[in-house]
This record gives C-alpha cells, sequence and structure tokens, in this order.
C-alpha cells in the first residue's frame, strides 16, 4: 500500500479522504514541519501533501522516491519544480476554491484601509468618541476610481467583478491576451500594458504567480512610473514586490498605500520597517483563510493524490504544473 503523508494540521477530510486508499500518516501539529522531519519524510513516502511552509527544494528531492506532491495552495513557488519534473514527480495545486476568498480578501483590505477601520475603532475604544465630527477619519471612496490589476487569470477577474461591482473603471495587464467582452462591460475594462497600468492606476492589485520572470517585477523603476501615487495590494507573493524599495515608495509617498497579505520576507517580524510605517496594512497570509475555502482546498488536495495514483479516474481534474518555476 502506498504511503502519504500530510505535513500540517489540516480540515479532516483530507485525511479522511487519503485513508480510503492509503497508509497515511500527518503532522497534528499546526506548525511547520522542521527540516530533518521532512528530510526523513520525503525520503520515505510515495507522496506527500505539503503547505507553503514546506521548502520542497532541490537537494530534498535529490534522492526522493516521492512519486505526487500535492501542494494545498495555488502557487507552487514553495516547490523545485524544475527538479520534480526532471525527477517525474507529479505536483498539483488546489485552483479555483481559493479565487473568492483571496478577491474578498483583496476589497477587505482596500476599503479597511481607505476607510481607516482600525484607527477608527481604536479611537471609540479609546473612548475618543464624543461628539459626531464631520472632519473625523475623512477616507476616500472606491466609486469612479481606476484599479489596476496585474495577471488578470482566475483571481486578477475576481478582483475586477468586485471593481465593477464597485463602480470603477479597471485596466488590467496580463502576459496573453485575455478576451473579456462575455463577462465584462467593454466600457468599464481595458487591456493595457505594464507602463500604461503602473501610470493610470489609482489601486494596484498584483495577481501574477511568482516565478522567475515575475520576481522583483515591482521596484524602484515601477513605482517611479506610479503617476497617481495609487495603494499597492499584493495578495499574489511577497517576492513579486521588491521590499526595500517598497519601504523606500511608503516613506517617500511615490504611493499612498500598501495592503499586503503575502511578504518578503514571510513571514515578517513585527519589528521589519514595513509594520512601522502608518500607510501600510499587514496580515499574515490569509487569503484564503475562509472555512469554506479551507476545506475545499483540503478536499482537493487529497484528490489530487487519489486521482493521480488511480490515473484520473475519479474526481476533479487538476493542473499538474510542472513548468519551470522557483
Ligand atoms: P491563475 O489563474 O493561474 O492566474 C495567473 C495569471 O497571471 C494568468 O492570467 C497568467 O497569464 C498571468 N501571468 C503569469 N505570469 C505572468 C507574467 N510574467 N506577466 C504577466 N502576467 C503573467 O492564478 P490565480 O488562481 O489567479 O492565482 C494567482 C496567484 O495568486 C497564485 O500563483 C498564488 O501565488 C497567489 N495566491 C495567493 C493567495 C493568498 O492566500 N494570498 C491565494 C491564492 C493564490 P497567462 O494566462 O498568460 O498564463
Amino acid at each position: 500500500m502506498k504511503r502519504i503523508f500530510i505535513t500540517r494540521r489540516l480540515p479532516p477530510i483530507a485525511k479522511e479522504l487519503l485513508s480510503k486508499h492509503f497508509r497515511v500518516d500527518s503532522s497534528e501539529d499546526n506548525a511547520p514541519l522542521p527540516l530533518p522531519k521532512l528530510r526523513e519524510i520525503v525520503a520515505a513516502y510515495d507522496g506527500i501533501l505539503t503547505t507553503v511552509s514546506e521548502k520542497i527544494t532541490s537537494e530534498l528531492l535529490a534522492d526522493s522516491p516521492l512519486q505526487v506532491i500535492s501542494n494545498y495552495a495555488v502557487g507552487l513557488d514553495n516547490i523545485d519544480l524544475r527538479t520534480a519534473n526532471n525527477k517525474g514527480i507529479a505536483v498539483y495545486n488546489t485552483p479555483d476554491v481559493v479565487t473568492e476568498s483571496t478577491a474578498d480578501m483583496a476589497f477587505a483590505l482596500l476599503l479597511s484601509f481607505v476607510r481607516k477601520t482600525r484607527a477608527a475603532q481604536d479611537f471609540v475604544r479609546s473612548n475618543g468618541w464624543d461628539a459626531w465630527n464631520p472632519e473625523l477619519f475623512l477616507g476616500e471612496e472606491l466609486f469612479g476610481k481606476t484599479m489596476g490589476i496585474i495577471g488578470f487569470g482566475k483571481i486578477g477577474q475576481a478582483v475586477a467583478r468586485r471593481a465593477i461591482g464597485f463602480g470603477m473603471q479597471v485596466v488590467y495587464y496580463n502576459r496573453s491576451t485575455k478576451r473579456t467582452d462575455d463577462e465584462f462591460p467593454a466600457s468599464r475594462i481595458r487591456q493595457v500594458d505594464f507602463a500604461s497600468l503602473l501610470a493610470q492606476s489609482d489601486y494596484i492589485s498584483v495577481h501574477v504567480p511568482l516565478t522567475p520572470e515575475t520576481k522583483n517585477l515591482i521596484g524602484k523603476t515601477e513605482f517611479i512610473q506610479m503617476k497617481k501615487q495609487p495603494i499597492l495590494l499584493n495578495l499574489a507573493r511577497g517576492g513579486i514586490v521588491n521590499t526595500d524599495d517598497l519601504v523606500e515608495a511608503l516613506r517617500t509617498k511615490l504611493i499612498r498605500g500598501a495592503c499586503l497579505d503575502v511578504t518578503d520576507p514571510e513571514p515578517l517580524s513585527g519589528s521589519h520597517p514595513l509594520c512601522q510605517l502608518d500607510n501600510c496594512l499587514i496580515v499574515p497570509h490569509i487569503g484564503t483563510a475562509t472555512r469554506e475555502c479551507r476545506y475545499a482546498m483540503a478536499k482537493i488536495a487529497a484528490e489530487n493524490i487519489i486521482n493521480h495514483f488511480q490515473g484520473g479516474a475519479h474526481g476533479r481534474e487538476n493542473r499538474r504544473e510542472n513548468s519551470p518555476g522557483m
């Protein structure tokens, strides 16, 4: 019987499904696996269900008997895909089910930032609310503004749907041409080149994967091109935005603010310069943190392993991502 290891405490559905087909062991800790333990596992198991915390490096895979890695995430930048590909190890992710939760989070962060909800709550709790004040916590409205979306895949499009619902114009940049006429009103959305997006957007939301091409996609040069001092949202991967340049852009007000679900490095210490800036809102990589989404991710991550060993005969078919990545 094949042996599968689950690296983290996840919704129980993952282990329930896998246990019907395989001998399954799992870490019951809600903590990243220490490297020596991870080393033991990749040397002994046929399949592994990983999270973004596990860095599956070339060195770890070198002598591994693994046949399948199922990542509990869409991004696969924690796995050395080139080595996995060369060794014939199949790598799966959990697309689709993360889309709506992550797009919701983009707007949760953006609205919270522009309407200053955190500061307003602190004000009430510290007994500051002594009269209605017409000048208190003035923010900005989204209606009529331009949302720039970098990476017009599943999450980028879900952000666009929400932006249009808020009465915004949308411009997007994507490496391939994406048609939008079936779903989006033509008067409200346009595909543009990268420089135009940087120049035209009041808000810029990043939704490309982290690959060698997108690492440091946004740095000093790009911040200077952001003519409208936008608010930058990053819910993709921290390494797409150069952190030192972001700190500088926030300090010098090249951009009005940043809303970050992901950072580089990650996790981020509370003493990091980004955490000292009033115009930077940071949450700890919780874009997919809804009960619905995490259940669906656990189910699909398990089904990917089952389908792999059953030749794809049952369940949903998921993308096998073996293109060179990071
Ligand atoms: P997706 O559907 O694959 O969309 C990615 C889009 O990026 C595609 O349209 C792709 O274009 C485009 N793209 C890729 N490389 C590009 C480049 N070099 N320049 C311009 N465009 C490029 O993926 P998704 O489901 O929307 O997820 C996007 C990313 O979000 C994931 O890779 C993951 O890292 C991140 N994510 C984060 C969270 C979180 O918790 N914060 C949750 C889910 C996902 P093509 O159509 O030409 O391939």
